[in-house]
């Protein structure tokens, strides 16, 4: 059973550390790779930015539209 404890605690903590609430809806950030193109002004080509962002109930609607 030592086993099985010790792996609840990594997974409580881990949980603890990703699972980063909101503190205005209370919901659990979900992180999302968002990837937006830019045209380059001095090139011509097409940059990729990619993008972090934690989306909870406040900006998702944003975010998904
Ligand atoms: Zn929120």
């Amino acid at each position: 059973m030592a086993k099985q404890q010790s792996f609840a605690d990594k997974a409580a903590k881990a949980a603890q550390m990703k699972g980063a609430k909101c503190p205005v809806c209370g919901t659990i950030f979900q992180p999302l790779l968002t990837v937006s193109s830019e045209p380059s002004k001095t090139s011509g080509s097409v940059k990729f930015n990619e993008r972090r962002v934690q989306v909870c109930k406040c900006n998702e609607k944003a975010i998904y539209n």
